[in-house]
């Protein structure tokens, strides 16, 4: 039935923690309320099976949600651009090209990016392609200027980042240069004080073994200090490597537009929100995924919590509207982590639970591809 007065809903974002919010578009409208999504790009790309698509695994419809159209089919309206600002005096959000769209509830899901303080210097006409491992979808344009360097000869590749999307990149990249006819890819990873440093002793030898066996070199310890003319200058080190591609995966931070924006954040720029996924004192604010501080406890910056955060974002967003009563969001314990090698292997862990090979790499894909065609249904 449709509630009495009808409110405005604003989307940012139509990442991970927005999927079942998205799915039930129509129960929103059929309430009575907008609902407004604003989005860079007509698609939502899923990071698990990004580096996947840039070693051939995968092609971009595989691996993307159709936000637009599942808006449109679903009775809201999608706004192609990218949010700024956000203004919660006069309940707006404000795009890069100037416009402003009214809410009266926002929930924020524009996820992370790489940063981009590391000095990177070109001499004219000295360009080396610079790919950063998000967003997702520019991997396959990463994919395509690899695959015609790799027509005059094999392919010098950096890849700056000692954490997961570096392992999973480089080990895709060699898949990607395999293909193209490179027995013996040239690979190095920059890897900062250890690869994998996070990760258990286990993980990390499974990691490093599976790299050594493919000739793919690891640097480590070794802080990159700048990028100069496609040369990755190590700190204290009087060598440097030339590269001819270079991909940049050093972590992550949450998008810009809060702190830009003056509202409450956390020690890394995200979006500060409650229990309720609620930004404390702004009652109309809410959020999730990479682009928030969670105050209970930091959380790691993995899909999972994403996902997870669904369901309490859904239900909060219609009760700020309607004024019912807010859920609390548990992150929930221990979670499953996968990697995805390159080679048709990954290695899996939970808790104590620790392997590697083939099949970890197919319970991946299963996972993944069901994923997939759970949200891309409702397009
Ligand atoms: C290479 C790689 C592999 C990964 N693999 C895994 C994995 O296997 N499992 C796992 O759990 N985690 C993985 N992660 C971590 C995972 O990417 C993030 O935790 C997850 O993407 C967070 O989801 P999100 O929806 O918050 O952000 P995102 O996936 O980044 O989505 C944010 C959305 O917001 C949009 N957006 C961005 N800026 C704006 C703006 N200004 N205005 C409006 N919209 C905007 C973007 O277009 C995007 O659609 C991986 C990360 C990387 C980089």
């Amino acid at each position: 039935m449709p509630h009495k007065t009808g409110k405005k809903l604003v989307l940012v974002g139509g990442g991970h923690a927005h999927m079942q919010t998205l799915a039930a578009i129509g129960n929103f409208v059929r309430r009575g309320h907008s609902v407004t999504v604003v989005a860079p790009s007509p698609y939502h790309y899923y990071s698990g099976m990004g580096p996947g698509m840039l070693g051939g695994t995968y092609q971009p419809e595989d691996i993307r949600f159709a936000t637009q159209q599942q808006v449109e089919k679903l009775g809201g309206t999608f706004v192609l651009g990218r949010v700024t600002r956000i203004d919660p005096v006069a309940g707006e959000v404000e795009l890069a090209d100037g416009g402003r769209i009214p809410y009266d509830v926002v929930s924020c899901n524009a996820g992370s990016q790489v940063p981009t303080s590391l000095p990177i210097t070109a001499a004219e006409g000295e360009g080396v392609p610079i790919f950063t491992v998000k967003p997702i979808e520019r991997l396959w344009e990463a994919r395509q200027q690899l695959l015609a360097l790799a027509i005059e000869g094999p392919p010098k590749v950096a890849v700056i980042g000692g954490g997961p999307s570096a392992v999973e990149i480089a080990g895709n990249t060699w898949r990607l240069l395999r293909e193209a006819g490179h027995q013996r890819p040239c690979i190095r990873i920059f890897a900062g004080r250890k690869l994998m440093g996070r990760a258990s002793e286990e993980v990390r030898r499974r990691v490093n073994a599976s790299l050594a066996r493919r000739h793919i070199e690891v640097v480590e310890p070794g802080r990159v200090q700048e990028i100069h003319d496609g040369r990755v200058v190590i700190e204290g080190r009087n060598n440097n490597c030339k590269a001819d591609f270079i991909f940049l995966a050093q972590g992550i931070r949450p998008a810009p537009i809060f702190a830009d924006s003056g509202l409450p954040v956390g020690p890394d720029g995200g979006l500060l929100v409650n229990e309720y996924l609620h930004c404390p004192g702004k009652s109309q604010i809410f959020g999730g995924g990479d682009c928030i501080y969670f105050e209970p406890q930091p959380l790691d910056k993995v899909g999972v919590y994403a996902v997870r955060q669904n369901p309490v974002l859904r239900h909060n967003l219609l009760a700020a509207l309607e004024g019912g009563e807010l859920r609390t969001f548990a992150p929930g314990g221990d979670y499953l982590l996968i990697y995805n090698l390159g080679d048709d292997t990954g290695v899996l862990q939970k808790r104590w639970l620790i392997f590697g090979g083939r099949l970890a790499f197919r319970i991946k894909d299963y996972i993944d591809r069901r994923f997939m065609r759970r949200f891309q249904q409702h397009a």
